[in-house]
């Protein structure tokens, strides 16, 4: 099943959406089957030390934290962020965490935050276009059906942009990891440009992000429960079949795998 849109001029609601997407497709269970492990590579950054693929994430955190003091996390809450925000906070990290309101999340992602929020007192929550809806006036408000890319541009990357402008961080703490989908495949601990991404999640499979949730009682968003494995905007999400990629629910059937934070010509 492709993620479900409208009838043009139709908005469907989040919860027919969630009941439409999951329906038949909830995994069984957290744990799916363990990925292969994939080859380092990618741009790497030349200033980071060399860390070995099996290296402590909080080790690669502490070395952001020092190397770059103004560091910032934005988040959208999914599995891998939860337990990267949970890491870093034992690090050390005591830095905003930055998360864009598209109008479209589902009602269990914003209630994740305001968990996330209240566990974590010593960092700053930052949503950015509080309060959006589809209804706004930003776009279309069936935008995403005919042209997702144009959508997600304005919704979710240029806000973020506009934030990192005025905030100018020299590095972003970022929770991909290699095995989330075959995009991801070659990220490093520390990549290059014009942002210097710190990615200390890259080589923990999705087990072991599991594992650690479970472990430290991780305030989860609920849907992943469900076989949302990664959650974005509920027109564009389904739950994952056994199997899959964590990211194959995302934008399914619309040959876009990335929102444009993270890949592309404005990635952050
Ligand atoms: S994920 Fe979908 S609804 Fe959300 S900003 Fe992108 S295209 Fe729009």
């Amino acid at each position: 099943m492709t993620a479900t849109h409208p009838a043009p001029g139709e908005v469907l609601t989040p919860e027919q959406a969630r009941s439409e997407q999951a329906q038949g497709q909830a995994t069984d269970a957290l744990t799916t089957e363990p990925r292969a492990p994939r080859e380092a590579g990618g741009v790497t950054d030349a200033s980071a030390p060399a860390f070995a693929p099996g290296t402590d994430p909080l080790e690669v955190i502490r070395w952001a934290l020092a190397a770059h003091p103004d560091v910032l996390m934005p988040s959208a809450f999914n599995l891998n962020g939860v337990v990267l925000l949970d890491l870093a906070v034992r690090a050390g990290y005591r830095g905003e965490v930055v998360f864009v309101d598209t109008g479209y999340h589902f009602p269990e992602t914003l209630q994740t935050r305001d968990r996330l929020a209240a566990r974590y007192p010593e960092l700053t929550f930052v949503t950015l276009n509080a309060g959006a809806s589809p209804d706004d006036g930003q776009t279309d408000p069936v935008l995403y059906a005919a042209d997702p890319d144009a959508c997600c541009a304005v919704r979710k990357v240029a806000p973020l942009q506009r934030y990192l402008k005025d905030r100018a961080p020299s590095a972003l703490l970022n929770a991909r990891s290699r095995d989330q989908a075959s995009t991801r495949a070659d990220i490093p601990f520390v990549e290059a440009g014009a942002r210097v991404k710190v990615n200390p999640l890259a080589h923990w499979t999705r087990e072991r992000l599991e594992a650690y949730a479970a472990e430290h009682d991780l305030p989860v968003n609920p849907l992943y429960f469900d076989g949302f494995l990664s959650i974005g905007c509920w027109p564009c999400t389904r739950a994952v079949r056994p199997g899959e990629d964590a990211r194959a629910g995302r934008w399914a059937g619309k040959g876009k795998t990335e929102c444009g934070l993270w890949a592309g010509d404005g990635k952050l």
